[in-house]
């Protein structure tokens, strides 16, 4: 039986890894940890949950061994267009954490999951297929402290055997909690602004394809890689994995085939325009699908369909 902690459960992604990982090792075995103090009635706290900065490398070891942890999650960061307001802030939670995750999961031989991103690719990658091992120069804050967490999490495992595991997300799409300042923010706004009524401000221009993923193929990916035989993996962090490339504009016609009176009018945000065109149109993730049979089950089309169905439940509408 595992016990899992989830460092920065209350964000995008952790507020649905969390009840997912529950369901399947029961609530009592899944610590949820949010920066602030937890709040009532949130998504995460149907279990244990704590406060904890995982910056702070004391509190860190402390809560890992009271609750005898044996898996981390750790989703701590700030998002691309956020950290390059503060690059400093970036920096210190991006590698921070990691390093400190990194070190707790060595003393208490933990198994520990961070997140890459298609942030850790840059202007000099290939930007069509990319493959698994390429050049990685990224232009951004958020992209320079990811390629630290994948080497240092290598490094970990290569030097002391920490079981260190990850993934490059791409752009995520979901419904419960809204993302936290990425530059593939607009693929999740725009849902809102349609199904709210809204006209839909695009800050990023026709033809900036970039991969993307549904919420549910997100979390599987997290707990399926860390459920995978170790023996099977010739990689580890981090892996390429995508479910779909889409531009702006083909995402606002498969909107429209819904909702058609849905409007957008494009108006570029210069930072995130060009964050966005230093990163992958579309990953080459062959070696997620042979190595620990990466699936994803959601499309652009079945994905529309999903998303509108929950926010029109979640505004009434
Ligand atoms: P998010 O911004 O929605 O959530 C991050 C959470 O971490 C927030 O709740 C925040 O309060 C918390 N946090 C920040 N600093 C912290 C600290 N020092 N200690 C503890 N908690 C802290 O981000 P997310 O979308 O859930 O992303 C999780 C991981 O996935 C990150 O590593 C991110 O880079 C990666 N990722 C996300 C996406 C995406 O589209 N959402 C894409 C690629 C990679």
């Amino acid at each position: 039986m595992k016990k899992i902690l989830v460092i920065g459960a209350r964000g995008q992604i952790g507020s649905e890894l969390v009840p997912s990982l529950r369901k399947r090792y029961g609530n009592d075995n899944v610590v949820s940890a949010g920066r602030s103090y937890p709040l009532a009635g949130d998504p995460t706290e149907d279990g244990p949950s704590c406060q904890l900065d995982a910056t702070d490398a004391q509190r860190l070891a402390d809560v890992v061994k009271k609750y005898q942890i044996d898996a981390i999650y750790n989703m701590a960061a700030v998002l691309s267009a956020k950290a390059e307001a503060d690059p400093l802030w970036g920096w210190n939670t991006g590698v921070g954490s990691v390093l400190n995750c990194l070190e707790v999961a060595r003393e208490f031989k933990a198994m520990l999951f961070t997140p890459s991103s298609i942030g850790a690719f840059g202007p000099g990658t290939p930007p069509d297929n990319t493959p698994q091992d390429t050049v990685q120069r990224p232009g951004t804050i958020y992209g320079v402290s990811k390629v630290a967490g994948e080497l240092l999490s290598d490094y970990y495992f290569k030097r002391f055997g920490v079981d260190t595991r990850s993934v490059r997300y791409p752009g995520l799409i979901s419904n419960l909690t809204l993302p936290g300042g990425g530059t593939t923010d607009y693929a999740v706004e725009i849902y809102y602004a349609a199904v709210k009524g809204e006209k839909f401000i695009c800050p990023l221009k026709k033809g900036t394809f970039m991969d993307m993923m549904y919420m549910p193929d997100a979390v599987d990916a997290a707990i399926d890689l860390m459920e995978v035989d170790s023996a099977r993996l010739k990689h580890r962090n981090s892996f390429n994995v995508t479910a779909m490339s889409f531009d702006p504009e083909t995402i606002y016609l498969e909107i429209k085939k819904h909702i058609p009176n849905f409007e957008m009018e494009y108006e570029i945000h210069p930072l995130k325009q060009g964050i966005a065109d230093s990163w992958p149109n579309s990953m080459d993730d062959t070696c997620a699908r042979e190595e620990w049979g990466w699936n994803p089950k959601y499309n652009l089309a079945s994905m529309t369909e999903d998303m509108i169905k929950e926010l029109k439940k979640k505004f009434n509408k």
